[in-house]
């Protein structure tokens, strides 16, 4: 049962609350950002709604937004809130393998190279939370450098990664062995 936040009415499934909100006069997007409001946790402004699924599960309108919050913040913070999106994912989709690099692009979650740059490692990171990683040793070899790409591809990683490093010169050094630049 799902209830109306308006007047408390209760609805059997979204899809009937939804076509209720009609009776209020309210779009689906005013009703969830009017009481269930959910801000940006780096600019403050309200989510974007697309759909009630998007909107839950979002914590930065943009990359940018993602970026900035990461080089702004310290990073003990940073590193909980990286494992927490991770772990929370894995509960919620049940998932059985570490998401790759286009998941985390999808998902705005922070690209593989800064998860390297202040965990040390991805893919360890990723067991360490219960995911398997197999499926991924080939990307795990580019990740860690111990195989190279053809020189475009892995030209095309670098400036990525740099576009994505952050800049740590403000922040504690992470107290994990690898250096933040470490992996770019
Ligand atoms: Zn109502």
């Amino acid at each position: 049962m799902v209830k109306c936040a308006v007047c408390n009415a209760e609805f059997e499934n979204d899809r009937k609350l939804h076509a209720h909100l009609k009776a209020h006069k309210l779009r689906m997007v005013e009703y969830y950002q009017k009481y269930y409001p959910r801000y940006d946790k780096y600019d403050g402004k309200i989510i974007k709604f697309k759909n009630k699924k998007q909107y839950f599960e979002t914590e930065f309108n943009s990359r940018t937004n993602l970026r900035m919050w990461l080089k702004n913040s310290p990073i003990e913070e940073a590193k909980q809130y990286c494992k927490d999106i991770l772990q929370k994912r894995k509960q919620e989709k049940e998932l059985t393998y570490a998401p790759t690099q286009v998941e985390l692009r999808t998902l705005i979650f922070p690209p593989i190279q800064y998860y390297n740059e202040i965990f040390g490692d991805y893919y360890a990171l990723c067991r360490k939370l219960g995911f398997k990683t197999k499926h991924n040793i080939l990307l795990y070899l580019y990740s860690s450098n111990s195989i190279s790409l053809p020189s475009h591809i892995s030209k095309c990683s670098r400036s990525n990664a740099s576009e994505h490093a952050i800049d740590s010169s403000n922040s504690p050094s992470p107290s994990s062995a690898a250096s933040p630049s470490s992996s770019i």
